[in-house]
Protein backbone atom coordinates (compact mmCIF):
# COMPACT_ATOMS: atom_id res chain seq x y z
CA UNK A 1 0.00 0.00 0.00
CA UNK A 2 1.40 3.89 -1.08
CA UNK A 3 1.03 6.53 1.41
CA UNK A 4 -1.98 8.05 0.95
CA UNK A 5 -4.43 4.43 0.67
CA UNK A 6 -2.45 3.98 3.99
CA UNK A 7 -3.63 7.24 5.93
CA UNK A 8 -7.45 6.71 4.31
CA UNK A 9 -6.99 3.60 5.70
CA UNK A 10 -6.19 3.86 8.96
CA UNK A 11 -8.67 6.97 8.66
CA UNK A 12 -11.21 4.06 7.96
CA UNK A 13 -10.55 2.01 10.43
CA UNK A 14 -10.35 5.01 13.26
CA UNK A 15 -13.99 6.23 12.37
CA UNK A 16 -15.31 2.48 12.59
CA UNK A 17 -13.37 2.40 16.00
CA UNK A 18 -15.26 5.29 17.09
CA UNK A 19 -18.76 4.59 16.04
CA UNK A 20 -18.44 0.86 18.08
CA UNK A 21 -16.02 -0.30 20.54
CA UNK A 22 -13.97 -3.11 18.08
CA UNK A 23 -12.97 -6.87 18.93
CA UNK A 24 -9.15 -7.76 17.74
CA UNK A 25 -8.24 -11.47 16.71
CA UNK A 26 -4.68 -12.06 17.02
CA UNK A 27 -2.80 -14.55 14.95
CA UNK A 28 0.35 -16.42 16.07
CA UNK A 29 2.10 -19.89 14.56
CA UNK A 30 5.06 -21.04 16.37
CA UNK A 31 5.77 -20.67 20.05
CA UNK A 32 9.76 -21.41 20.39
CA UNK A 33 13.30 -20.67 19.92
CA UNK A 34 14.17 -21.40 16.47
CA UNK A 35 18.15 -20.67 15.22
CA UNK A 36 17.00 -19.14 12.03
CA UNK A 37 13.58 -18.04 10.97
CA UNK A 38 12.88 -16.59 7.55
CA UNK A 39 9.45 -16.10 8.11
CA UNK A 40 9.42 -14.75 11.17
CA UNK A 41 6.66 -17.07 12.42
CA UNK A 42 8.23 -17.86 16.00
CA UNK A 43 7.33 -15.84 18.89
CA UNK A 44 9.94 -17.24 21.35
CA UNK A 45 8.07 -18.90 24.68
CA UNK A 46 9.15 -15.95 27.02
CA UNK A 47 7.48 -13.72 24.85
CA UNK A 48 4.56 -15.21 24.34
CA UNK A 49 4.34 -15.96 28.71
CA UNK A 50 4.89 -11.72 28.33
CA UNK A 51 2.27 -11.36 25.93
CA UNK A 52 -0.60 -13.34 27.84
CA UNK A 53 0.62 -12.07 30.96
CA UNK A 54 -0.23 -8.63 29.81
CA UNK A 55 -3.34 -10.00 27.36
CA UNK A 56 -5.12 -11.45 30.74
CA UNK A 57 -4.42 -8.03 32.67
CA UNK A 58 -5.33 -5.32 30.39
CA UNK A 59 -7.92 -6.75 27.90
CA UNK A 60 -11.02 -9.50 27.79
CA UNK A 61 -9.63 -12.63 26.27
CA UNK A 62 -12.23 -14.64 25.03
CA UNK A 63 -12.28 -18.12 23.60
CA UNK A 64 -14.03 -19.36 20.24
CA UNK A 65 -16.92 -20.20 21.46
CA UNK A 66 -17.47 -16.79 23.21
CA UNK A 67 -16.43 -14.82 20.48
CA UNK A 68 -18.19 -17.13 17.81
CA UNK A 69 -21.53 -16.40 19.54
CA UNK A 70 -20.72 -12.48 19.95
CA UNK A 71 -20.04 -12.79 16.48
CA UNK A 72 -23.28 -14.06 15.33
CA UNK A 73 -25.25 -11.89 17.52
CA UNK A 74 -24.73 -8.80 15.66
CA UNK A 75 -24.35 -7.11 18.81
CA UNK A 76 -21.19 -5.16 20.12
CA UNK A 77 -18.31 -6.89 21.36
CA UNK A 78 -17.69 -6.11 25.17
CA UNK A 79 -14.71 -3.63 25.51
CA UNK A 80 -11.18 -4.55 24.42
CA UNK A 81 -11.92 -8.28 23.39
CA UNK A 82 -9.47 -10.34 21.71
CA UNK A 83 -9.60 -13.82 20.30
CA UNK A 84 -6.08 -15.68 20.34
CA UNK A 85 -5.57 -17.94 17.38
CA UNK A 86 -2.94 -20.38 15.46
CA UNK A 87 -2.32 -21.20 12.31
CA UNK A 88 -0.95 -24.48 10.52
CA UNK A 89 -0.10 -26.75 13.83
CA UNK A 90 3.32 -26.98 14.90
CA UNK A 91 4.37 -29.23 17.05
CA UNK A 92 5.41 -26.60 19.34
CA UNK A 93 1.96 -25.44 19.64
CA UNK A 94 1.27 -28.32 22.10
CA UNK A 95 4.71 -28.81 23.41
CA UNK A 96 5.86 -25.14 24.34
CA UNK A 97 2.43 -22.81 23.51
CA UNK A 98 0.15 -25.08 25.61
CA UNK A 99 2.36 -25.21 29.15
CA UNK A 100 1.81 -21.41 28.76
CA UNK A 101 -1.48 -20.96 28.14
CA UNK A 102 -1.92 -23.08 30.78
CA UNK A 103 -0.39 -21.07 32.93
CA UNK A 104 -1.70 -18.29 32.34
CA UNK A 105 -5.43 -19.72 32.04
CA UNK A 106 -6.09 -17.85 28.90
CA UNK A 107 -7.54 -19.80 25.98
CA UNK A 108 -6.86 -20.14 22.32
CA UNK A 109 -8.25 -21.29 18.91
CA UNK A 110 -5.77 -23.47 16.88
CA UNK A 111 -6.38 -23.91 13.05
CA UNK A 112 -4.89 -27.26 11.74
CA UNK A 113 -3.29 -28.09 8.39
CA UNK A 114 -3.91 -32.30 8.22
CA UNK A 115 -1.86 -33.40 5.48
CA UNK A 116 1.60 -33.25 7.27
CA UNK A 117 0.22 -34.27 11.15
CA UNK A 118 1.35 -37.05 12.34
CA UNK A 119 4.37 -37.71 9.74
CA UNK A 120 7.99 -36.56 9.70
CA UNK A 121 7.56 -34.01 6.63
CA UNK A 122 7.63 -29.87 6.63
CA UNK A 123 5.21 -27.87 5.25
CA UNK A 124 6.47 -26.67 2.01
CA UNK A 125 7.69 -23.11 3.17
CA UNK A 126 10.02 -24.55 5.96
CA UNK A 127 11.39 -27.61 3.66
CA UNK A 128 12.40 -25.00 0.86
CA UNK A 129 14.23 -23.55 3.88
CA UNK A 130 15.57 -26.64 5.17
CA UNK A 131 16.70 -27.31 1.05
CA UNK A 132 18.39 -24.39 0.24
CA UNK A 133 19.22 -22.08 3.51
CA UNK A 134 20.76 -25.09 6.00
CA UNK A 135 23.86 -25.39 4.64
CA UNK A 136 23.71 -28.13 2.06
CA UNK A 137 26.14 -27.84 -0.56
CA UNK A 138 24.52 -26.69 -3.22
CA UNK A 139 25.37 -26.16 -7.59
CA UNK A 140 25.53 -22.94 -8.65
CA UNK A 141 22.80 -22.59 -10.59
CA UNK A 142 18.77 -24.10 -10.25
CA UNK A 143 16.52 -24.84 -13.50
CA UNK A 144 13.63 -25.37 -12.88
CA UNK A 145 10.16 -25.86 -14.17
CA UNK A 146 7.11 -25.00 -12.46
CA UNK A 147 3.64 -25.45 -13.83
CA UNK A 148 5.10 -25.56 -17.55
CA UNK A 149 7.21 -22.08 -16.84
CA UNK A 150 11.15 -22.17 -16.90
CA UNK A 151 12.75 -20.64 -14.49
CA UNK A 152 16.41 -20.10 -13.91
CA UNK A 153 18.39 -18.67 -10.16
CA UNK A 154 21.46 -18.29 -9.38
CA UNK A 155 22.69 -20.22 -6.22
CA UNK A 156 26.06 -19.21 -6.41
CA UNK A 157 26.93 -17.53 -2.80
CA UNK A 158 24.83 -16.91 0.22
CA UNK A 159 23.05 -13.63 -0.66
CA UNK A 160 21.78 -15.66 -4.41
CA UNK A 161 20.46 -18.17 -2.27
CA UNK A 162 18.74 -16.59 -0.22
CA UNK A 163 17.25 -14.17 -2.90
CA UNK A 164 16.41 -17.81 -4.61
CA UNK A 165 14.67 -18.83 -1.03
CA UNK A 166 12.29 -16.25 -1.81
CA UNK A 167 11.48 -15.97 -5.43
CA UNK A 168 10.69 -19.10 -5.31
CA UNK A 169 8.64 -18.71 -1.85
CA UNK A 170 6.63 -16.45 -4.39
CA UNK A 171 6.13 -18.65 -7.16
CA UNK A 172 5.10 -21.71 -4.75
CA UNK A 173 2.46 -20.30 -2.68
CA UNK A 174 0.30 -19.60 -5.72
CA UNK A 175 1.03 -23.11 -7.02
CA UNK A 176 -1.65 -26.07 -6.59
CA UNK A 177 -0.71 -28.91 -3.66
CA UNK A 178 1.04 -30.91 -6.59
CA UNK A 179 3.00 -28.64 -8.40
CA UNK A 180 4.21 -27.87 -4.94
CA UNK A 181 5.29 -31.66 -4.52
CA UNK A 182 7.01 -31.77 -7.40
CA UNK A 183 8.60 -28.97 -7.71
CA UNK A 184 9.91 -30.36 -4.04
CA UNK A 185 11.26 -33.38 -5.07
CA UNK A 186 12.81 -31.33 -8.14
CA UNK A 187 14.64 -29.49 -5.02
CA UNK A 188 15.78 -32.42 -3.41
CA UNK A 189 17.58 -34.37 -6.26
CA UNK A 190 19.17 -30.88 -7.11
CA UNK A 191 20.25 -30.34 -3.63
CA UNK A 192 21.27 -33.99 -2.88
CA UNK A 193 18.86 -33.67 0.49
CA UNK A 194 16.00 -35.93 1.43
CA UNK A 195 12.78 -35.54 1.73
CA UNK A 196 12.84 -35.58 5.78
CA UNK A 197 12.41 -32.74 7.73
CA UNK A 198 13.85 -31.31 11.10
CA UNK A 199 12.16 -32.68 14.04
CA UNK A 200 11.97 -28.74 15.17
CA UNK A 201 9.58 -28.07 12.53
CA UNK A 202 7.40 -30.88 12.48
CA UNK A 203 3.26 -30.59 12.56
CA UNK A 204 1.93 -32.74 16.07
CA UNK A 205 0.91 -36.11 15.54
CA UNK A 206 -2.03 -37.26 16.39
CA UNK A 207 -1.95 -38.03 19.73
CA UNK A 208 -0.45 -34.76 20.71
CA UNK A 209 -3.45 -33.25 18.52
CA UNK A 210 -5.83 -35.18 20.86
CA UNK A 211 -4.26 -34.01 23.90
CA UNK A 212 -4.13 -30.64 22.84
CA UNK A 213 -8.13 -30.68 22.18
CA UNK A 214 -8.90 -32.01 25.37
CA UNK A 215 -7.33 -28.98 27.29
CA UNK A 216 -9.83 -26.70 28.34
CA UNK A 217 -8.30 -23.41 26.95
CA UNK A 218 -7.91 -24.99 22.87
CA UNK A 219 -10.57 -24.73 20.67
CA UNK A 220 -9.56 -26.65 17.02
CA UNK A 221 -10.45 -25.12 13.83
CA UNK A 222 -9.39 -26.34 10.29
CA UNK A 223 -6.88 -25.13 8.08
CA UNK A 224 -7.28 -27.00 4.23
CA UNK A 225 -5.58 -30.20 4.00
CA UNK A 226 -2.31 -29.08 1.93
CA UNK A 227 -2.33 -25.27 2.27
CA UNK A 228 -2.97 -24.41 -0.89
CA UNK A 229 -3.86 -20.45 -1.82
CA UNK A 230 -7.61 -21.80 -2.16
CA UNK A 231 -8.52 -18.46 -4.11
CA UNK A 232 -6.01 -19.76 -6.80
CA UNK A 233 -8.32 -23.37 -7.14
CA UNK A 234 -11.96 -23.76 -8.69
CA UNK A 235 -14.46 -23.97 -6.61
CA UNK A 236 -14.71 -28.27 -6.60
CA UNK A 237 -11.33 -28.11 -5.28
CA UNK A 238 -11.59 -25.47 -2.60
CA UNK A 239 -14.27 -27.35 -1.04
CA UNK A 240 -12.23 -30.82 -1.10
CA UNK A 241 -9.14 -28.92 0.03
CA UNK A 242 -11.71 -27.36 3.33
CA UNK A 243 -13.45 -30.08 3.85
CA UNK A 244 -10.88 -32.60 4.15
CA UNK A 245 -9.27 -31.14 6.82
CA UNK A 246 -12.60 -30.72 8.40
CA UNK A 247 -13.57 -34.20 8.07
CA UNK A 248 -10.01 -35.73 9.17
CA UNK A 249 -10.26 -32.96 12.18
CA UNK A 250 -13.77 -34.15 13.45
CA UNK A 251 -13.00 -38.01 12.75
CA UNK A 252 -9.66 -37.56 14.48
CA UNK A 253 -11.53 -35.60 17.65
CA UNK A 254 -14.65 -36.62 17.91
CA UNK A 255 -16.55 -33.04 18.14
CA UNK A 256 -17.83 -30.62 15.34
CA UNK A 257 -15.41 -28.27 13.38
CA UNK A 258 -16.99 -25.10 13.62
CA UNK A 259 -13.72 -22.70 12.65
CA UNK A 260 -12.16 -22.58 9.61
CA UNK A 261 -8.85 -19.78 8.72
CA UNK A 262 -7.83 -19.10 5.09
CA UNK A 263 -4.29 -20.24 4.31
CA UNK A 264 -1.79 -16.71 3.81
CA UNK A 265 -5.24 -15.35 3.91
CA UNK A 266 -4.61 -12.04 2.75
CA UNK A 267 -7.34 -10.17 1.24
CA UNK A 268 -5.91 -9.44 -1.87
CA UNK A 269 -2.43 -9.93 -3.79
CA UNK A 270 -1.46 -7.58 -6.36
CA UNK A 271 -4.85 -6.51 -6.92
CA UNK A 272 -6.45 -9.98 -7.48
CA UNK A 273 -8.47 -12.57 -4.83
CA UNK A 274 -5.85 -15.42 -5.18
CA UNK A 275 -5.98 -16.18 -0.88
CA UNK A 276 -9.54 -16.54 -1.42
CA UNK A 277 -12.49 -15.02 -2.94
CA UNK A 278 -16.10 -15.54 -3.54
CA UNK A 279 -16.41 -19.36 -4.22
CA UNK A 280 -14.43 -19.57 -0.48
CA UNK A 281 -17.08 -17.82 1.35
CA UNK A 282 -19.59 -20.21 -0.38
CA UNK A 283 -17.70 -23.34 0.09
CA UNK A 284 -17.35 -22.34 3.73
CA UNK A 285 -21.12 -21.92 3.43
CA UNK A 286 -22.01 -25.54 2.21
CA UNK A 287 -19.39 -26.75 4.94
CA UNK A 288 -21.32 -25.49 7.72
CA UNK A 289 -18.37 -23.88 9.18
CA UNK A 290 -19.45 -21.14 11.37
CA UNK A 291 -16.37 -18.50 11.58
CA UNK A 292 -13.90 -17.99 9.23
CA UNK A 293 -10.89 -15.62 9.51
CA UNK A 294 -8.45 -14.26 6.95
CA UNK A 295 -4.55 -12.51 7.64
CA UNK A 296 -5.43 -8.92 6.73
CA UNK A 297 -4.88 -6.06 8.80
CA UNK A 298 -8.21 -4.52 10.65
CA UNK A 299 -10.59 -5.10 13.76
CA UNK A 300 -13.77 -6.89 13.74
CA UNK A 301 -17.03 -5.22 14.60
CA UNK A 302 -20.72 -6.67 14.68
CA UNK A 303 -21.15 -5.65 11.26
CA UNK A 304 -17.67 -7.34 9.85
CA UNK A 305 -18.04 -10.59 7.62
CA UNK A 306 -18.04 -14.17 9.31
CA UNK A 307 -16.83 -15.78 6.55
CA UNK A 308 -13.58 -13.39 6.21
CA UNK A 309 -12.45 -11.65 9.68
CA UNK A 310 -9.61 -9.53 9.71
CA UNK A 311 -6.70 -11.15 12.18
CA UNK A 312 -3.41 -9.30 13.29
CA UNK A 313 0.07 -11.04 13.43
CA UNK A 314 1.75 -11.06 16.26
CA UNK A 315 5.96 -10.99 15.59
CA UNK A 316 8.35 -11.48 18.23
CA UNK A 317 7.70 -8.70 20.48
CA UNK A 318 8.89 -7.95 23.87
CA UNK A 319 5.99 -7.00 26.55
CA UNK A 320 6.43 -3.11 25.90
CA UNK A 321 6.24 -3.40 21.75
CA UNK A 322 3.25 -5.87 22.42
CA UNK A 323 1.82 -3.17 24.77
CA UNK A 324 1.84 0.15 22.49
CA UNK A 325 1.08 -2.36 19.65
CA UNK A 326 -2.22 -3.43 21.13
CA UNK A 327 -3.35 -0.24 22.04
CA UNK A 328 -3.03 0.79 18.09
CA UNK A 329 -4.59 -2.31 17.07
CA UNK A 330 -7.35 -1.46 18.22
CA UNK A 331 -7.74 2.46 17.43
CA UNK A 332 -6.17 2.16 13.91
ZN1 LIG B 1 -1.18 -21.37 7.36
Amino acid sequence: MGKLSDILFSAGNFVANKIQQPAVILLYHRVTNLAADPQELAVSPANFDAQLQYLQANYNVLDAAQFLAYAQSGKPFPKRSVLITFDDGYADNYLEALPIMTKQATPALFYITTSKLNTTKEQWWDDLERVLLTGNTLPDTLHININGAAHTFNTVDTAAITGTYYALQAILRFCAPDVIDRAMQYLYSWAGCGSEGRPSHRMMTFDELKAMAASPYVQIGCHTHRHPAVGMLPYAQQLQEIGQSKEILESLLQQPIQHFSYPFGGRKFLGSKRYYNADSIKACKELGLQMVCANYYGQVHSWSNRFALPRILVRDWKEEEFASRMERFFKL
